[in-house]
């Protein structure tokens, strides 16, 4: 596992250790459970939306450092964003982490999450680093069953 120390980065370590939004959300209007049998990561997503934007996230699970950090700064990431904007921020970190290692990443637009651009040089990584996104993506999609109060 020595070939991983580069990746695990202070942000990384610090997320993995007090995961931020962590937790079950009470008022979810949307959830998804996600899994990633390489690794045996797994998490739960919960999401409240008011309309198209994402008012709360939380997740809870267990996994890898990577897993875990992901999902938190993911939370963090996308929490009072739009679909759309949430869509956007996902499509620019997959870009990064599937990048080819010979192709520039824009690591300035990324933000916190460029700290995950090292996991491209370790595909099992790649989808340790993904699966929170796929999660989102999947709860997203999901038509929420829940009773409209307004
Ligand atoms: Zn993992």
């Amino acid at each position: 596992m020595s070939e991983l120390t580069d990746l695990y980065q202070e942000l990384i370590l610090d997320h993995n250790r007090r995961p931020r939004n962590y937790g079950v959300l009470a008022d979810a209007t949307h959830s998804a459970r996600g899994h990633n049998p390489l690794c045996g990561d797994k998490l739960a997503l919960y999401l409240h939306l008011d309309g198209d934007r994402i008012t709360g996230v939380s997740f809870e699970g267990s996994g890898c450092a990577i897993s875990k950090a992901s999902a938190s700064l993911m939370t963090e990431a996308v929490r009072g964003k739009t679909r759309g904007e949430a869509a956007a921020i996902f499509d620019r970190f997959h870009a990064m982490i599937t990048a080819p290692m010979d192709q520039a990443v824009d690591l300035e637009s990324a933000g916190k999450l460029a700290v995950f651009a090292g996991v491209r040089e370790f595909p099992m990584r790649v989808k340790c680093a993904s699966l929170a996104w796929h999660t989102l993506q999947a709860a997203l999609a999901r038509d929420a069953h829940t009773a409209k109060t307004e």
